[in-house]
């Protein structure tokens, strides 16, 4: 059976130190878990939490990678960088880089393939603003930014993790109710059986203010197969029972 995936994001936010205590409390608290559990930190702590992981059952994550292999592209961080440093899932697409950089559907596509080449899974965050979802536009939305995603990256899609993040519950503490969710991540399922065998074998997270009382009703729908967490994250107890409620 296909266990859930966890994954935190830490967005902008640690210090060497408080960095240390979150991961030892996550380390102590999620031992024996029966879930996927991942961390994407700021790419400057990837040393740091590679080393405090070591050993354990959580995987190492990354928040954004460069559309580009290599070279004049000053500030990016490649694929092949965050490869050294043992990263095994890359956020792309998230809707903070969609809004404040300018990411469209195309570059978000390519980042997702430059993680495939270098053996990282991007988890690409797709999902609808408020103005979008109120205007009827959902399903055109996600169905319009995962398509590109899988023109771009043919049979490599069964290898990414998809994350349906409505823009309007992220950070906001609006959570899509465990229907709406479900409701779109049907949609999303749907679209991967049309494009690889193995859509139903693919882990699609449900993000968006996810915290340790709403975890349980969303991870029990059909099609939602774990969650991306933001403020939650820098949080251990609620990040461990919100691991919990995924078992
Ligand atoms: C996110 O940043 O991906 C996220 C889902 O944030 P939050 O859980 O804080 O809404």
């Amino acid at each position: 059976m296909k266990k859930k995936l966890i994954a935190g994001n830490w967005k902008m936010n640690g210090t060497l130190a408080a960095n240390e205590a979150l991961v030892q409390a996550l380390l102590a608290g999620a031992a024996g878990n029966d879930c996927q559990v991942s961390v994407c930190v700021p790419a400057p702590y990837l040393a740091q939490v590679q080393q405090l992981l070591a050993g354990s059952g959580i995987d190492l994550g990354a928040q954004d990678v460069s559309q580009h292999e290599a070279g004049a592209f000053t500030g990016e961080v490649s694929a092949q960088m965050l490869r050294d440093f043992g990263v095994r899932y890359c956020l792309v697409g998230h809707s903070e880089r969609r809004q404040y950089h300018g990411e469209s559907d195309a570059v978000v596509a390519i980042k997702a393939q430059r993680a495939l080449a270098a053996g990282i899974t991007p988890v690409v965050c797709v999902g609808e603003t408020l103005a979008e979802r109120e205007s009827g536009l959902t399903e055109e939305v996600v169905k319009r930014q995962l398509a590109v995603v899988i023109h771009t990256n043919g049979h490599g899609i069964s290898e990414i993790v998809v994350a349906y993040e409505p823009v309007w519950a992220i950070g906001t503490g609006k959570t899509a109710s465990a229907e709406q969710a479900q409701q779109v991540h049907a949609v999303l399922r749907n679209q991967l059986r049309a494009a690889t065998p193995q859509a139903d074998k693919m882990h699609i997270l449900y993000g968006g203010s996810m915290n340790a009382a709403n975890a349980a009703q969303l991870l029990a729908q059909a099609d939602i197969d774990g969650g991306l967490v933001g403020g939650a994250a820098l949080k251990s107890a609620d990040f461990l029972a919100i691991i919990a409620a995924a078992q």
